[in-house]
């Protein structure tokens, strides 16, 4: 027998906030005891496959012994330092190897501690380096609607403005531009419409506009929409040619969920500034990093300011690094590659969905696999189904979609499709 204390959920329910849930009727919350490779164990005895990798992070799924051992080590020397007037082995050979795997002209690293901060870092990037320009009318971001990059101020204005609620903060929020959400599918045809709308807006608003922002390839909290390689390619020309920094946001696209390293590499372009997060440490620890070129970087300190106005307390912490530089030799020992497109192989039977009158679309790419119905999805009544069949999928909207972690073998993922069809034939959503 354990003798583990059981969890108060009637403590949690008085007290504590979950992510977006109302503190009068929260839904459901599971307690978990423990996890390991691709489980979920909860105290009331069942075991779950995760569908989800604790939201795009946990790529090696959990407990990895690598990654445990990354964090035990680190910890009994060092768990955190200020990085102000400091520097440490975990963060330089960290920055290492992010400069090496991401795109070239990406030189300089920032560390910060989550994908919105990250977001934040981005954007202030973008301002300053216009302002040493001496252009400092460009303070405008432009984006496309669906996009995400977190729940922060400023990262909260270039989000779905219906999806983020901006009507609830008029007059606080800072306005920006907004051009419509990609419409041509991935590996489909791009319409040109699309491109010489996106052109027009560049033309009427380049004066005023710091940097475009956005996912590349995924637009995932939004809508999980996957947009044409093309788009981003015109993107990249767009912010060339009209002199608007490009932000890519692979926060939740990096680090192989797409099928490539970063999602950028499908249109074959480099951003200006980069963040990313979520799958960094493997799961384990929350860090982020925005990366961005000699010229931006260099630009900046050029500039009045002489310094980018910003510095976490925990910038750089040497645990989170630590454990991310052993989830990124952990993909550069496994065959990532092979197991994200074995993963999508095995995701195929998703689309037996589609025989669903319910089911709009079935659509996959690298390792994530979505069933967008036609309506909104009951979430505590589906997430109950898939829990009494041992599954973790946490749906969203009118979305069912799975993004396992890469070590989940094919008998899973069949399981995690299976019950994902069965929830819709039986209408448990
Ligand atoms: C999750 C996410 C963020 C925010 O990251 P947090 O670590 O939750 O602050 C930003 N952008 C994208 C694309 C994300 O998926």
């Amino acid at each position: 027998m354990s003798n583990y204390q059981s969890i108060d959920l009637d403590f949690d329910r008085e007290h504590i906030w979950h992510p977006y849930t109302s503190m009068i009727e929260p839904l459901p919350v599971y307690p978990v005891t423990h996890t390991d490779k691709n489980r979920i164990f909860l105290e009331t005895g069942e075991s779950l496959i995760d569908g989800m990798a604790s939201w795009w992070s946990a790529l090696h799924g959990y407990n990895h012994p690598k990654l445990v051992k990354a964090m035990t080590v680190q910890a009994s020397k060092m768990s955190h330092v200020m990085f102000g007037g400091i520097t440490h082995a975990p963060a330089v050979d960290l920055c290492k190897k992010l400069v090496e795997i991401t795109p070239k002209p990406l030189q300089k690293v920032f560390l910060a501690d989550s994908g919105s901060v990250s977001v934040e870092v981005a954007i202030k990037m973008a301002l300053q380096y216009w302002l040493s320009q001496g252009l400092s009318n460009k303070t405008k971001l432009m984006t496309a609607k669906k996009g995400y990059h977190g729940d922060t101020f400023a990262a909260m204005s270039v989000c779905d403005p219906v999806n983020s609620m901006h009507s609830m903060y008029q007059g606080f929020l800072p306005e920006h531009i907004f051009v419509d959400a990609p419409q041509s599918k991935f590996g489909e045809e791009q319409n040109d419409a699309e491109l010489i709308a996106l052109e027009n807006t560049f033309k009427q608003h380049h004066n005023e506009l710091a940097a475009f922002i956005i996912e590349p390839i995924v637009q995932n909290a939004g809508g999980m929409n996957f947009y044409n390689a093309k788009y981003l390619k015109k993107l990249r020309e767009l912010c060339d040619k009209y002199d608007v920094l490009l932000i890519l946001d692979e926060i939740a696209t990096g680090f192989g969920r797409t099928g490539k390293m970063f999602a950028c590499e499908h249109a074959d372009i480099a951003p200006d500034i980069l963040c990313i997060g979520k799958a960094l440490t493997g799961g384990c620890m929350t860090l982020s990093a925005t990366l961005t070129t000699d010229k931006v970087a260099l630009g900046i300190s050029q500039g009045e300011a002489k310094v980018l106005m910003h510095g976490p307390t925990f910038m750089g912490n040497p645990l989170a690094c630590a454990t991310a530089i052993a989830s990124l030799e952990l993909l550069e020992e496994t065959d990532w590659q092979a197991n994200v497109e074995r993963i999508n192989h095995a995701m195929q039977n998703l689309h037996r969905c589609t025989t669903l009158g319910v089911v709009r679309e079935v659509r996959t790419l690298g390792a994530i696999g979505v069933v967008e119905l036609c309506e909104t999805v009951d979430v505590a009544k589906i997430q109950k189904f898939f829990i009494d069949k041992g599954l973790w999928i946490r749906p969203f909207g009118k979305l069912i979609y799975i993004m396992p972690p890469y070590i989940t073998p094919d008998k899973d993922i069949e399981r995690l499709c299976s019950g994902i069809y069965e929830a819709i034939e039986h209408k448990a959503y």
